[in-house]
């Protein structure tokens, strides 16, 4: 049990769970306060959208998963917003109709620091601030292509994942030392090595002597998984597949019908993804940025099958250009690839130690530091 003082500091956590990153990013600081600092600090995590927008802003996580799987539509939205005149004058005419939630918001959960993890909280609750006498922490959980919505100038911090990120923010007018480039927040099983590969596969009864590939559409299953996982099978190719479909459970049954030619194994939601992670050769993937940044902890090559237009962009040339991975739209382009990274594994290797190269296991336990310091919690040896 825990043995709290009473003036023990609280965090506000504001996510949603408009895809999985939002939430992942969060949990992974609080985590990563525990670990460094266990029991001086207290946290909520608060879906604002759910629990605080008005209709239709409440259905969010609902609505956003069909949204993202019209990529045309997204693209179209993500650059009309995008930049700080449009998200100012979006936010002046959204205001009136959330403006009470907004404050009830603020009422219902006094605290001591607030950190957003999510770009459309930012506007909306710092307007609140005017009278404020606690922190407003943004934490940036787009990996490239960072929304103007992110940037805020009245946030006290705005911490970033990449310099390309930093330097958006000071496009939208954020002061340079008020962005930190530190990294994603990652949960910490990522960076801990607890078990040999082998060891995970023969418990999760994956086989030993193929490559696993790793087959995973963000939290929502997205992109085209299941041309994808298609494509790999009818293939001929000397691998497994392990197919990843998260929340998407009408995905999940499918391929679970589905006859398959080489060892398949289908998994919903998963909360086992570091160990997933460690335990396969490859991972194709759409381009979000938790799933990115927690391959390249994992040393893990990637193959990039999707991302979301605008927002996902910069993650494909991150990757790309780093040597990270392969930019493989079309189911075909991804068993290509396959084939060559079977047929000479030096080039799986090498993408390999790219990612481990440009990997920032350290970002959450600096982001908890950074965090303790806003709230005054020093650090007992
Ligand atoms: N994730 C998970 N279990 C699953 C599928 C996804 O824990 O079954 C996690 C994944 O590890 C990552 C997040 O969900 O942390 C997905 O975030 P990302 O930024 O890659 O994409 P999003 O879903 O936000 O578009």
């Amino acid at each position: 049990m825990q043995t709290l003082q009473p003036d023990t500091p609280h965090i506000v956590f504001l996510f949603s769970d408009t895809g999985g990153g939002h939430r992942s990013a969060s949990e992974a600081i609080i985590e990563a306060i525990d670990l460094e600092f266990p029991n001086r600090m207290t946290f909520e995590m608060v879906d604002l959208f759910r629990e605080y927008a008005p209709p239709p802003l409440n259905k969010a996580p609902e609505i956003y998963p069909p949204l993202s799987r019209l990529p045309s539509a997204w693209g179209f939205g993500y650059r009309q917003t995008n930049s700080p005149r449009r998200i100012r004058n979006i936010n002046n005419m959204a205001w009136p109709y959330i403006r009470r939630s907004i404050y009830r918001l603020m009422e219902e959960h006094p605290c001591d620091l607030i950190v957003s993890v999510h770009p459309l909280m930012n506007t909306p609750v710092l307007r609140t601030f005017k009278k404020r006498k606690y922190p407003f922490i943004t934490v940036v959980t787009d990996m490239v292509s960072t929304h103007a919505a992110w940037f805020d100038s009245r946030a006290d911090l705005v911490i970033v994942p990449t310099e390309a990120a930093r330097q958006n923010g000071i496009l939208c007018g954020v002061p340079p030392e008020k962005i930190r480039v530190i990294g994603l927040p990652v949960a910490d099983r990522f960076c801990q090595k607890k078990e040999e590969p082998m060891e995970i596969r023969a418990r999760l009864g994956w086989p030993q002597d193929l490559p696993v590939i790793l087959l995973v559409g963000g939290g929502e299953g997205m992109g085209p998984l299941e041309r994808t996982a298609h494509a790999i099978n009818s293939a001929g190719l000397q691998v497994a597949l392990v197919v990843i479909t998260g929340r998407n459970r009408e995905l999940k049954s499918r391929l679970e019908q589905y006859e398959w030619k080489i060892p398949a194994t289908i998994y919903g939601f998963v909360r086992t993804m570091p160990e997933f992670m460690q335990a396969a050769n490859v991972l194709v993937t759409k381009a979000g940025p938790g799933t990115i940044s927690e391959a390249c902890i994992s040393g893990l090559p990637i193959i990039l099958y999707s991302k979301m237009p605008g927002q996902e962009d910069g993650n494909v040339d991150y990757v790309v250009n780093e040597g990270a991975g392969v930019w493989a739209p079309e189911p075909e382009q991804v068993v290509e690839t396959l084939q060559s990274w079977i047929n000479a594994p030096e080039l799986r290797w090498q993408a390999a130690s790219a990612c481990r190269r440009i990997a920032r296991p350290q970002a959450s336990r600096e982001i908890a530091r950074i965090l303790a310091e806003y709230v005054g919690v020093k650090k007992t040896e």
